[in-house]
């Protein structure tokens, strides 16, 4: 049988850059918070714990003072910075560089649209914390719209301008853009004057999806290994479900089922950018055992 690991997953350097940092202040030996799950990955979660990262939510921000924070590389709201300011809590900053970015451009873009009465929207998960921190930059006016329905709530009188939350499917994002400027024509505004659409997603996420689909199709099974809170998780191992019919998802070793393999020369294994290499070498390892 052959079981090969994809050498393009493992953590995106967003994630691996926060990872490293929190292992960097665990090694000091202080007392570390973090805001939200690092990583959206049960198991590295628990890993870190066991270092003695203690996760909190927004709620206990509020009620620690003199303490060590640190921010994950999805990125926070501008109130999340004031908490911290008010409560004296030293922030440790792992907000990813592209993410920094893409804040920065939605302040840029808020500011243009609020003089030209326009709207800001961004393609992506209400509740993904990339989203609210993205709109926590324009003061909570953003409109998130995270499918075709959605597109009901934009006012086609007004200019728009289009973002994504960065673990967004290009596909998804380009069809939500297409349908934005025939409804902007539909009432009659010109959408090369009154529309601007920011493909904001991450290369690290866009150019795993060609690679997936050609890993996809060179084996018998393939195992996805994922957290189950991952959004980028959930939009590639549906690539690789469109590419081989016999794709497994997994957030664990244990649900692995030795019934997927039998009879099966071929495995590959990957996973979200989320997914840490450890794991992938784990779920290896046991495939390995199981069929001894
Ligand atoms: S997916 Fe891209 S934007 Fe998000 S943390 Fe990773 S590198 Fe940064």
């Amino acid at each position: 049988m052959n079981i090969e690991i994809d050498i393009n997953s493992g953590f995106c350097f967003g994630v691996a850059n926060s990872i490293r940092i929190a292992e960097e202040e665990m090694a000091k030996g202080e007392k570390l918070y973090c805001l939200g799950e690092l990583v959206h990955n049960e198991a590295e979660i628990k890993r870190l714990e066991a270092l003695g990262v203690e996760f909190i939510d927004l709620d206990q921000l509020q009620h620690i003072k003199n303490a060590k924070v640190l921010l994950r590389a999805h990125g926070e709201p501008p109130s999340t910075y004031r908490i911290a300011k008010e409560n004296q809590i030293e922030l440790i900053d792992a907000t990813c560089i592209i993410v920094e970015k893409l804040q920065h451009k939605i302040v840029c873009s808020y500011e243009e649209m609020h003089e030209k009465g326009g709207q800001i929207v961004v393609f992506g998960n209400k509740d993904h914390p990339e989203v609210i921190g993205l709109v926590g930059q324009t003061h909570g006016k953003a409109i998130v719209v995270s499918a075709m329905q959605d597109l009901d709530e934009i006012d086609y009188s007004k200019p728009v301008q289009l973002f994504s939350q960065t673990t967004k499917s290009e596909k998804d994002y380009n069809a939500i853009e297409k349908e934005i400027k025939h409804r902007l024509s539909a009432t009659g505004l010109d959408p090369e004057l009154a529309f601007k659409g920011k493909n904001t997603i991450c290369r690290q996420v866009a150019k795993r999806a060609p690679h997936l689909k050609m890993f996809a199709k060179r084996y018998d099974v393939i195992i996805f290994v994922t957290g189950k809170k991952s959004s980028n998780g959930k939009m590639l191992s549906e690539i690789c479900k469109s590419e081989n019919k016999n794709t497994y998802v997994v957030s664990s070793v244990e649900e692995l089922q030795k019934k997927w393999l039998e009879g099966i020369m071929s495995i590959g294994i990957t996973g979200a950018t989320s997914t840490p290499w450890w794991m992938l070498e784990q779920i290896a390892d046991e495939i390995r055992k199981m069929f001894d």
